[in-house]
């Protein structure tokens, strides 16, 4: 999708360098790749959102993840809103394309054409590029059964 002018995130490397862990540096930054079933959400089945850690936009939904035995997180699709970007990536000997976030320019993982359906693709993403939001936090309408300031 297009992204506004506005809405990027531009930061310079020693920005990126001190927000980010170094494994999310060296991955997000550098386009490395985190060691199979290393990642933080390779298991979570938990409903929620995942987002960019490097900028927080809002990228995949839960109901995309599937099992994919990679060892990485894996989904479908985007979210239809989500600011990802796609670049062929002729680094290895075969071409594969290439995930990054829009916005921040934060490298994903990369995208396959052996996924299941609807969409036949599978996004092969690092734990370490994404931050998850459980759904029970984004519902604020929900007041905490206790209150630790009462
Ligand atoms: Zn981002």
């Amino acid at each position: 999708m297009d992204v506004e002018k506005t809405e990027l995130v531009e930061k310079t490397d020693a920005e990126w360098c001190a927000q980010l862990t170094p494994e999310q540096y060296q991955v997000m930054r550098k386009h490395g790749t985190e060691r199979a079933f290393t990642g933080t959400y390779v298991d979570n089945h938990a409903d929620g959102t995942y987002t960019c850690a490097g900028c927080g936009a809002p990228l995949f939904d839960s109901e995309t993840k599937f099992e994919s035995h990679s060892g990485w997180p894996s989904f479908f699709a985007p979210r239809p809103d989500a600011p990802v970007g796609e670049t062929k990536d002729g680094s290895w000997l075969m071409v594969r394309t290439e995930v990054h976030c829009a916005r921040c320019g934060a490298h994903l993982g990369h995208v396959f054409d052996d996924g299941p359906a609807p969409t036949g693709q599978r996004f092969c993403i690092n734990s370490v590029s994404l931050n998850f939001v459980p759904e029970d936090d984004a519902t604020s309408a929900t007041p905490p059964t206790s209150d630790p300031s009462a």
